[in-house]
């Protein structure tokens, strides 16, 4: 009997490892993962290719708790756990209420947009982002200031929804319940009581583009980005369940705290409260009207019933940050040498010498990652190429790569 042979490359079956049978001939291993790739390029594969597969990504699953919203939250972010908690409940109740609008009694739940208000790279954007990753929704994150001074549902409100669009990938149940992360929200506060000559570039013209868009309304979105619907014209997106986080440093508001806390404790009951004031940390009691006197329109504030703060991070919290989170920089970074089979670690004193170095340059968290970036530079370069099984990096390394590095100028320039 002659030997079974591959119809694509022609080897027999001595030559190859497996041989499949089709009805009228074989194909080998090799042939088969060619042919895999074949699809693979030609896009045949994947969620791209299957539209059905990629909105099950989005489908509404069964919300999580908030202390499980909570404790998955953890996992990421370090501290902050008012906002955490704050944050887990108006998210639950947003989904909970998006799955039962109306009860017969007529009880409608209404929407609760959040406003977190904390120093830049304390975690806001980070916390919004991995929400939207446990609940599997469509996010995005837009700065305050693409708002324009036009007052109406102009064209940034439609690029912020086209792009809600395209990250939902066109399912526009989807995106209609999707998180959007509005960054900067203090920019466009106005910056004074005084209505001055000179025309504000923020102020409450632009504050009424973004409160159409809290309050919930039907905007017209041009079909963007390779994507044709034939059919229509526009895509009605109604943003009444689209969830609302916004974010902002608010810088100097807890002088604004501190005026307002001043002038209640004049009075009845007044050495009480100034004694269990603790005023290292005033922004722990910020309430609506501090926003109000930061100069965000009270119609805004209403929209955004959610209000909490996150406190900045301290030398502890940053090293924390280092290691602890799911996917801490640290981790990322031997992860990336495990796969060249290098055993990568950090002495201790390493990674104080790198929080040190953010507090020096005054870059929070967000500096961590640069900092390990630069010290990690020459290794990244070299190692791969070695035939190194272990990397160690230790003070005396890192101090040297990272007055190599040019980062130090580059800061304090
Ligand atoms: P912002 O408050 O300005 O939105 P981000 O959330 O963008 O700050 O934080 C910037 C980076 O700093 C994040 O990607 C993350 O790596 C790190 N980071 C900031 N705060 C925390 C935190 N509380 N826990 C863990 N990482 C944090």
């Amino acid at each position: 009997m002659s030997k079974k042979t591959c119809s694509f490359c022609g080897r027999n079956e001595d030559e190859v490892k497996i041989l499949i049978s089709g009805i009228d001939g074989e194909i080998c291993e090799d042939c088969v993962q060619q042919a895999y790739h074949i699809l693979e390029t030609a896009g045949v594969l994947g969620p791209e290719a299957n539209p059905k597969a990629k909105s099950k990504q989005f489908a509404l699953k069964k919300v999580p708790k908030p202390r499980e919203i909570k404790k998955y939250l953890d996992e990421y972010v370090i501290g902050q756990d008012e906002a955490k908690r704050y944050l887990s409940v108006a998210v639950y109740n947003h989904y909970k209420r998006l799955q039962q609008p109306v009860d017969a009694n007529g009880v409608e739940i209404e929407k609760s947009n959040i406003i977190m208000v904390g120093s830049t790279g304390t975690g806001k954007t980070l916390m919004a982002r991995t929400i939207a990753k446990l609940l599997s929704v469509p996010f995005t994150i837009v700065d305050a200031t693409v708002f324009t001074e036009a007052g109406y549902v102009g064209e940034d409100v439609e690029s912020i929804l086209s792009r809600l669009l395209q990250v939902a990938d066109y399912d526009l149940d989807a995106a209609q319940r999707g998180i959007v992360f509005i960054d900067e929200i203090d920019k466009i506060a106005r910056k004074s009581d005084n209505p001055s000559i000179t025309r504000d570039v923020s102020g409450e013209g632009v504050q009424q583009g973004l409160l159409k868009l809290l309050e919930g309304t039907m905007v017209n979105v041009p079909p963007k980005g390779g994507r044709k619907h034939p059919d229509q014209d526009y895509i009605h997106v109604d943003t009444r369940n689209i969830l609302f986080i916004c974010g902002g440093a608010f810088d100097g508001i807890e002088r604004k705290i501190a005026q307002r806390l001043n002038t209640h404790v004049v009075g009845f009951n007044s050495v009480q409260n100034v004694r269990n004031i603790d005023k290292g940390d005033l922004m722990q009691y910020i309430l609506p009207q501090d926003l109000k006197s930061f100069g965000l329109i009270p119609e805004i504030i209403g929209r955004l019933p959610v209000l909490t703060y996150l406190n900045p991070l301290d030398r502890k919290a940053l090293r924390r940050i280092l290691e602890e989170p799911k996917n801490s920089i640290t981790k990322q970074y031997v992860k990336l040498f495990e796969m060249d089979g290098i055993t990568l670690t950090f002495d201790n004193d390493v990674l104080d010498f790198i929080v040190d170095k953010a507090v020096e340059y005054k870059l929070g968290a967000r500096g961590l990652r640069s900092i390990v970036e630069a010290i990690m530079m020459d290794a990244m370069f070299e190692i791969p190429s070695k035939r190194a099984k272990q990397f160690k990096v230790t003070l005396d390394y890192a101090k040297s790569q990272l007055d190599k590095s040019h980062l130090q100028e580059r800061e304090s320039a």
